[in-house]
Order: C-alpha cells, then structure tokens, then sequence
C-alpha cells in the first residue's frame, strides 16, 4: 500500500501551495498569512475551523465515520530570520525571512492529508489537525496548550512530521525513546571587584574567577552523569572589561545545556549553581546563576512510535522505516505536546532533492517530491489508528 493514489494526485496542487508559502514566509506569532490560507482553505473542504489558538494557531476538526477516539496531528508554520540564498522562482519574497527549516511542507503536507480525510471520511472518531505558531525558538506548540488545546480539542494520541535532509527521500525514521535534547540558556554574572591592572592585589579579578568557572563546568558533562547518557554544556559568551589596564567589576557567561534525561538536566542546573558560587566565593567574589528551561527534550513514546512505524511502512515500505536513527542535540517544541499526550515525532527523509543542504541553511529547501509520502503518512495514521468499524 504506497503512496495513496488520490493524494498523488494532489502532488502539482501541494507543490504549488507550499512553493506561495515558501515565497511569504512569517515569523514566529505574526504567521496571519499563513494561517489565514489554512483556516480558508480548510473551511472550503467543509472542515470545523477554530481560528487564533495560541496566537496565530489554527485548529481544523475532521470527524469521521461513527464514534471512535481522536487522533492529532501537528504541524508547524513559522520561518527564520535568515537571508535565502537560493535563487528559485518561489525564492522568499521576504527579505530576511525564510522558510528554512521546511515548515512550508509541513503545513503543505497537513493541508493534503485534511484534503483527502475531509474528502473520504475513512475512519472512525475525531482527528485533530494543529497548524502551530512559533517552533523556532518561540514555543508555539506550548502556547497553543496554555490556550487549552486539549481541553477544547481532547486528543487520544499525537504525531508530527518533521523533514530531514540527512535520510534519502522515501525513507521514514520512528525511533523510540529520546530523539531531540531539551535545551536550556544560563547567564552566570561574577562578581569582583575592579582594580588597575598592573595592582590586582586592590581587587577580586572576575574574569580569573570565570575562566575557573568555564573549566569547572566542563565537569559536570564529564565527571557527574552517565557517560552513556548524552549532555553538551557549551559556554558561548564570556564578557567582561573594556581597557588594557584595568580588572573589571564584573564578568558575565553565557550558553547552552542540551540534555535527553531530566534527571542529567536537574543535575546539570544544581551543579553550575553550586560550582558557579563555590569557585566564586573561595577566590572572593559572588556568582549568580540564572538558569533557564527551553524545549524539554523530545521523547518518542514506545508504543505508538511501533504503530507509526507500521503505518509509515505502509506508504514507504518496511525497509525504508528506519528505527535505529541516532538522536540529534537540536530541539523541538513539539515535546510539549509529547509530554501531554502519548505519541511519535517522526522524520520525513527528503535527502536527494535539489538542495542538499540542511535546515537553518540559507540554501536549504523543501523537497517538493516527498510531498505526497508525507501527506500519506499522516492520513494513514488516522486510516490505520481508527480504523472505521
Ligand atoms: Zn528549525
Ligand atoms: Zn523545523
């Protein structure tokens, strides 16, 4: 059972939507274009629409044959503030703004599966289609929660689809467990005393003081996890001082943690604190550490990746679902709704196409072809989870 014949059909009327989203691409909660499209396009199929959860979300509501559970499926609409370098006809109109990490597909891809669902009505129960705000950076998917989505839209189970340019074109990826880090920022401000800088004896050197820090910190990823479970501590900024001659006051570092594990992160968070102050202190100075939670990391819920793995090997073939995938340190807002509701987040090769190049590249682009496989993967969840009695 591969690609479904009639969502094939839709490829050239798919290709067409996503290269117009691609020309305007919005970003994070000013998608109004986008979202206006959606909310049209999918009331003109005859489909319940709720317009502006979490901002510019739009939630479309497709009931199918008779009583059954209810199934979501999301996917993302907002681009990046990069400059595209490509030099495509659909090339962003944008200036400065680019769908560079194929949210235009994803929305494209949705669309065709709400198209056919809407159509054929092949199931049993309720899906749920999320057209979510702000992924980059901004947690669209969070917002659209705070708003109530599962209060007004309760869900069974939730999946999403995200293309990579690492797997060929035609393959799926559904791997258990954890699949993306959860990603926190830190800013640690020291505190010294400033002084000449030929008499630091009159002061307390913060920026002595950070470059310990920076060492120290290095321990936690090193000396106090698992060495099996995967962590990065990266400090991106060390600022302090302005003059040749002079100790400053103070000195400020900044950067990331990425972790897979809440325990590994709990314990990451307590130990910067306390290396942080500890260093400080004992060489006379005071650190303080403001420690602060992004995405969580995204985890992939063992059971329901095993159906959507079976269902993907549906559209693409059992050899081409790939299920030993090793995770990546990026990040993914989509967790929040894996931490609400059991589900999958599964990646769409699309490797092969024009551009080779990866997401968050200005020459990145969606690989139109791998269109209608997505779309198939999404409308056979529903086909093949609720099935129609
Ligand atoms: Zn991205
Ligand atoms: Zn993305």
């Amino acid at each position: 059972m591969p690609v479904i014949n009639s969502i094939a059909a839709l490829e050239e009327e798919m290709t067409a939507w996503r290269r117009d989203f691609h020309m305007h691409p919005e970003l994070a909660y000013q998608e109004t274009r986008t979202a206006g499209i959606v909310a049209d396009k999918l009331e003109s199929w005859g489909i319940e629409v709720k317009r502006g959860v979490g901002k510019t979300g739009v939630v479309g509501v497709i009931k199918g044959a008779g009583e059954g559970p209810s199934i979501g499926l999301r996917a993302d609409m907002d681009a990046l503030p990069i400059v595209e370098a490509n030099d495509t006809p659909w090339k962003s109109r944008n200036e400065g703004v680019m769908h560079a990490c194929g949210h235009d597909g994803h929305t494209t891809m949705l669309l065709g599966a709400a198209k056919y669902l809407a159509e054929t009505r092949n199931f049993a129960g309720t899906v749920n289609l999320f057209f979510q705000p702000a992924e980059e950076g901004f947690a669209g998917a969070k917002a659209m929660i705070d708003d109530g989505l599962f209060q007004d839209f309760p869900c069974d189970q939730v999946y999403g689809l995200h293309n990579w340019p690492q797997l060929p074109a035609g393959t799926v990826s559904a791997v258990k467990g954890p699949i993306m880090a959860a990603a926190d920022k830190f800013d640690i401000t020291v505190t010294g005393k400033g002084a000449h800088g030929a008499m630091p004896h009159h002061g307390v050197d913060p920026i002595v003081i950070g470059s310990q820090i920076v060492t120290a910190l290095q321990s936690l990823v090193s000396r106090s996890k698992d060495p099996l479970k995967g962590a990065v501590l990266s400090v991106t900024m060390f600022k302090a001082g302005a003059a040749y001659n002079v100790i400053p006051d103070t000195a400020t570092l900044s950067g990331t943690v990425r972790t897979f594990d809440a325990k590994v992160q709990d314990r990451i968070e307590a130990g910067m604190k306390a290396i942080a102050e500890g260093i400080a202190t004992g060489l006379g100075g005071a650190a303080a550490v403001d420690y602060r939670r992004g995405y969580p990391a995204t985890v992939n819920h063992d059971r329901q990746t095993e159906l959507a793995a079976e269902v993907a090997a549906g559209v693409v073939g059992k050899d081409n679902v790939r299920l030993d995938v090793p995770p990546t340190m990026g990040s993914e807002d989509f967790s929040f709704m894996l931490n609400e509701k059991p589900g999958c987040y599964l990646w769409l090769g699309q490797g092969g196409g024009p551009s080779e190049a990866n997401v968050h590249h200005p020459q990145y682009d969606f690989n139109d072809k791998v269109l209608p496989i997505g779309a198939s993967v999404l409308a056979r969840l529903v086909e093949d989870l609720q099935p129609k009695r």
